[in-house]
């Protein structure tokens, strides 16, 4: 491979048995509402040890239905982590509720279980608790669950866990999105752990919860007889008993999700692999390296480092320049949401959440995908030794 090749921070894993699945279901006679989406969700929730998986067509409407069959509205309140993609925030905003957010802890980059107990128990003695909390699995790694459901056990919250990074990673034994959330949410965008092109899917043991969430994701449209207000009218007969959308994924998605998935212990292992390889390259870096927590794993989605400003004087923006003009596709994860335009004019101000703002300005994203090869690896490494002077 020439060294000026570009390599992407992250790209989607496609071989012959992803294309040989999808062009069996492009000739089977049914693209879409066929048997391919309830053979990926029973697949996808046996791999998460949950009792329900819905698959849509991504994870942004997967969190506002989520948000919908939670009961957010207009009046309630739902909190996420300042450290995330701007979907686990605006799910809310969609449903009219009002949003805020919690700062995270340094070390794991996840909402920090510290501030969101201040938080919760200030909001108790002012009447302004939320009913959602949606704490998210920066990078893959599973956030504090256990403690956060012991909080909203105590106050009355629910925890909808966007685990968009966080396919097949593993907390105190098990996998996410089966134990501790009430509703937890993942993503097949091309650049997360396997891809559906576009795809989401939401994961429950809430059989209430489940049923809603199904029923909303087709137009709250249901031809289950237990389901509808009055008799059956006929063969033909449909009842819309609630406003839904059209949130439904294709079975040419769910086939090649299907067939993704099988392959998710390999893809995760070489992630794996290459995660202790930076880790072991980068030791003497002035860098913050990603967090190992002793009873989780992570799925390794992303390998985000942080500049250490006591150690190195040099900026991100000029490490990043510098990677990118090397044929380094790094990125930046993430702008805190509050930060952005449309948060600012809702009132949101810069100094709200410093931990995030402070972790933000030195943090790079370095490549991280299973088809990365060790002397590409070697080579962002390289480059980034100079760019470091390290
Ligand atoms: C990717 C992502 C989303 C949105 O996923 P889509 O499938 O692209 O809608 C939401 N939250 C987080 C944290 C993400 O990384």
């Amino acid at each position: 491979m020439a060294a000026q090749d570009f390599i992407p921070y992250s790209t989607q894993n496609i071989v012959e048995d992803d294309l040989a699945a999808v062009r069996t279901v492009l000739t089977s006679g049914w693209l879409t509402q066929g048997p391919a989406i309830p053979r990926f969700e029973a697949a996808f929730a046996a791999a998460h040890e949950v009792k329900h998986a819905v698959a849509m067509c991504n994870a942004t409407v997967a969190l506002h239905t989520a948000c919908v069959a939670l009961g957010v509205g207009p009046g309630s309140r739902v909190w996420t982590s300042v450290n995330s993609f701007v979907a686990s925030a605006n799910c809310a905003l969609y449903c009219g509720a009002t949003v805020d957010f919690v700062d995270i802890d340094p070390h794991t980059r996840n909402m920090s279980l510290a501030a969101l107990e201040q938080k919760l128990q200030r909001a108790a003695t002012e009447g302004t608790l939320p009913s959602v909390v949606v704490p998210v699995d920066f990078a893959g790694l599973p956030c504090d669950l256990a403690e956060m459901r012991a909080l909203a056990d105590r106050y009355g919250f629910r925890i909808l866990e966007d685990a968009s990074h966080a396919v097949g990673a593993r907390y105190r034994g098990k996998p996410v999105g089966s134990a501790y959330a009430h509703v937890s949410v993942f993503s097949f965008h091309p650049v997360k752990i396997i891809t559906t092109g576009e795809g989401g899917l939401v994961t429950t043991n809430d059989d209430e919860l489940a049923r809603k969430i199904q029923l909303l994701r087709s137009h709250g449209i249901t031809r289950d007889p237990a389901q509808m207000v009055g008799p059956s009218e006929g063969g033909w007969y449909y009842e819309q008993v609630a406003l839904g959308f059209n949130y439904r994924i294709t079975d040419v998605q769910a086939a090649l999700g299907s067939s993704q998935l099988a392959r998710l212990p390999s893809l995760h292992a070489r992630r794996v692999e290459l995660a202790a390889r930076y880790d072991e390259k980068l030791r003497s870096f002035p860098l913050h390296l990603p967090a190992r927590v002793a009873d989780r794993e992570s799925s390794w989605h992303l390998y985000a480092v942080q500049i250490d400003s006591t150690r190195s004087t040099v900026s991100r923006a000029t490490v990043f320049a510098q990677l990118r003009d090397a044929g380094i596709g790094v990125n930046v994860h993430y702008i805190p949401i509050h930060l952005q335009p449309y948060y600012q004019q809702l009132g949101f101000r810069r100094g709200q959440f410093p931990n995030a703002e402070r972790y933000y300005e030195g943090a790079i994203t370095l490549p991280l995908f299973p088809q990365l090869s060790e002397a590409q690896q070697d080579r962002v490494v390289a480059a980034l030794a100079e760019a470091l002077d390290a």
